[in-house]
This record gives structure tokens, sequence and C-alpha cells, in this order.
């Protein structure tokens, strides 16, 4: 028998890993001198070292060539935000043309709504998660009220009916079957970012669009986390962050997806310059004519700074491809399963779904006895240089992400725990 919590096993697991010299391309923050183990890349994922050498570049552009720098080079401002549009239709499975990085999420979630949500008085309702993510919910919420509709009638939560907290395919199913003739739309996550479920985008879209609804997607936890295949998909819609799997920085400009079958779209849209037909726009006439695809959505010339990092970012991506982070992100999450159920399961509940395909590399893990011991495990894992989240009452949310977590790291994660529980 393997023991799990032995050094030599983590150790050989890093090893064996194909990803490990993935590492060495972020910077790690430090505790007390070596790196911590950071558990926290579904909020803020870490540095990639290339993102300072883009950031330069374009500082280094704007101080010596400044208005010149929109028309000068493979990286002119002008078609920045081109750069990265290949190698974002890559992580979530889409046409180029049907992604473009603009903006914020919520932002990018409201310019969307705008378009996709045309709610009648026969069809009004948005169905979406119960406890979903507070700024998705004041969105559509504020969206309805815009549409001069009522959210105690029009905003439709499916609440969980799964042990743990989780939603079952059965129960979205029965929600559009019962609501289906209201819905305007369905707005889901990829994953939901409080259990780390991960939800069937297709499955999801199939439903929707059988009851004549337009079908959303809010990926902030589900890019660079999960392989997505949008278009297949057939999503209508979708809107994301960068700053969370996808390593691109604090604030770093958001991603949204369009449906090629939308692409020549005339529904309403709240349009700007940069959504304008490309090839007129600097003739600066007074009738808007949107380009075609996702790009028809821009309103304003993008932020290049906080652009830059995230082409450090996609690169390591293409490097490592979705499906080979998937493979680690299934063994490196199974392994922190693993010692949960070996050794933890007195201190630690795991309420994320068990199975890997309903999963991405976050686990949900409720401390047994309530809030205060919970604070006190999360404080004593900190202290030790161990991050992971907290999301009240009781629930710490630990994410091994493949391309700078290490086996070694979530077994220091298990030790800490046992440690705790020892002193406790
Ligand atoms: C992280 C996250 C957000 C954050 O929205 P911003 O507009 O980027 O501040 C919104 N919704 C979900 C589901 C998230 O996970």
């Amino acid at each position: 028998m393997t023991d799990l919590f032995s050094d030599a096993h983590a150790a050989a697991l890093d090893v064996a890993d194909p990803l490990r010299d993935f590492r060495d391309e972020f910077h790690l923050p430090l505790h007390d001198g070596a790196p911590q183990a950071y558990f926290v890349g579904n909020s803020l994922g870490l540095q990639p070292k290339g993102a300072r050498a883009h950031v330069e570049q374009v500082l280094d552009k704007w101080a010596s060539e400044a208005v010149e720098g929109h028309f000068t080079g493979e990286a002119q401002w002008l078609d920045y935000h081109a750069l990265v549009r290949d190698g974002l239709a890559r992580v979530v499975g889409a046409q180029p043309s049907e992604v473009v990085a603009m903006n914020s999420l919520t932002v990018n979630l409201h310019l969307l709504l705008v378009s996709f949500y045309r709610p009648t008085r026969e069809r009004p309702a948005i169905l979406l998660e119960a406890g979903s993510f507070p700024s998705d919910r004041y969105a559509l919420e504020s969206q309805v009220r815009f549409h001069g509709f009522d959210p105690a009638t029009d905003l439709i939560e499916v609440e969980p009916d799964e042990a743990d907290g989780t939603i079952s395919m059965a129960a979205i199913e029965r929600a559009i079957a019962t609501h289906g003739s209201r819905l305007a739309l369905v707005l889901w996550p990829g994953v939901q970012y409080r259990t780390g479920q991960a939800f069937d985008l297709a499955a999801i879209t199939r439903l929707a669009h059988a009851a004549g609804a337009i079908a959303g997607f809010d990926l902030a936890h589900a890019v660079g986390n999960l392989p997505l295949a949008l278009h297949d998909a057939g999503a209508d819609f979708a809107v994301w962050c960068h700053y969370k799997y996808m390593n691109a920085g604090p604030g770093a400009v958001a991603g949204a997806f369009v449906h090629a079958r939308h692409a020549r779209s005339d529904r309403p849209r709240f349009a700007g310059w940069w959504g304008h037909d490309a090839a007129t726009r600097f003739r600066m006439g007074p009738r808007f004519m949107p380009t075609p695809g996702a790009d028809g959505w821009q309103l304003s010339n993008p932020p290049i700074l906080a652009l830059a990092p995230l082409r450090a970012s996609l690169a390591l991506f293409d490097r490592a491809g979705m499906p080979a982070l998937r493979a680690k992100s299934e063994r490196l999450t199974g392994y922190l399963e693993q010692l949960i159920d070996a050794g933890l399961r007195d201190v630690l509940q795991v309420l994320t779904p068990r199975d890997a395909a309903q999963r991405g590399c976050q686990l949900s893990l409720r401390v047994r006895g309530g809030r205060e011991r919970g604070r006190q495990l999360f404080e004593f894992l900190a202290a030790r240089g161990v991050l992971g989240d907290w999301r009240e009452p009781d629930v710490i949310r630990i994410s091994p992400v493949p391309l700078y977590n290490t086996y070694g790291d979530v077994l220091r994660f298990a030790r800490t725990v046992q440690e705790w529980r020892h002193a406790a």
C-alpha cells in the first residue's frame, strides 16, 4: 500500500507530472522565504513571469512613439485586442470571430443582456441558480427592472436539490419545463463559484432553446479551468473574467462570446465607435454599422496596459494545452480528495461533486464543527503559508491549479490540517 501522506508519494507524482516546468513560469508569493501553497487561483491567478515584458513593451512604445504607437509594429494598439483573439478562442472552444476581450465581466454581462434579454409580456423571465454570484444577480435584477418587469416573479431561481447544496440536471430540466413558456433567458454558470459544481453547457443550451429561451453563461470559474466548447455547445452568449484561472492580473480586461449565428444580428445593442466596422471607423461617420461577430459589441478603444498581461497568459495556455491541463487537474484535485477521504474526514466534508466530470479544480470544504472552528483552521493554514479562501459560514475553498500547483502543495495542505487537528 502506498502511503498517500508520504513526501515520497507526492514527490513521485510531481516528478512524473508532464506539466511540472510550468510552475517556473510564475511568480510564487513567499511565506517565511519559501513559496506559499497558493490555492486561490479561483480568486486571483498568479503572475506569469512573461507579463512584465508585455506591459513594459506598451510603456516603452508609449514613451518613445506616443500616438504613433497605434499604428506601428506587430503589437500596434489599433488592433491590439486581435492579438489575444485566437488564443482566447482556443481556450473557450470558439471560432475567433465569436470572442472578444473587452471591459470587465459585469459590464459585458450588461452589454450582452441588452441584446439577448428581450423580455415581453408573455416571456419576461430569467432562470438562474439560487445563490448565484451577487454581481450576476444584481445585474439580472436591474435588467428586469429596467424593462419594467418585477424580479419577484420574473427572476426564477433554481434551488439546490442535492444534499451538499448542488443542483441536479433533473432540477434544471424541471424548472425549464415548469417555466419554459415564460422564459426569455437562462443564465447559468459554467462552474458555480460557491460549490465548485460544473455544468453541462450543451445540455442546458438544448433545454433553453427547446423552451424558446436564449442560453447565456457566466464562465468566470470555468474559463482556464475546464476545456470548453462554446461554439459546439450552441450557447448564444457567454462572459467571463481573466484574473481568476486566466492569470491576467487584477482587473484584467474580461472576455465575451457571441455565437456565430448572431454575428450579423440586428438585435438592439448599446453601441460605441470600437464596435463599428473597422474598415470605415475612422471616417467618423454618423451612422453606426456594427462590425460582424463579437467585435461588434465593443464600445471603446481597449485599455492596452490591462490587456497586455493576457498575452503572456494565453501563450502558456497554448503551450500546455487545455487537454493536458485538464488531465493534470483531475489528478491533482483527485489527490486532494484522496487525502481528505483517507485521513481528514473527521475535519472536512467535501461539498463539491465527487464525480470529476461535474467539477473543475476547486473543492469546497465544509469544516465540521461550525464557523468558529472553521475560522481557526483557516487562520492556522494561512499562518503557515497555506492559502485557501473563506466562504461564510464554514467553507474553505481550495483550488489546486494545474499550471502552478504541485502534488507537494496539496500534501502540505493536508499535513497542515492534520497538524491543526493534533494541536486543537
Ligand atoms: C468573479 C466573478 C464576478 C466578478 O465580476 P467583475 O465584474 O469581474 O468584478 C462576477 N460573477 C462571477 C460568477 C464571478 O465568479
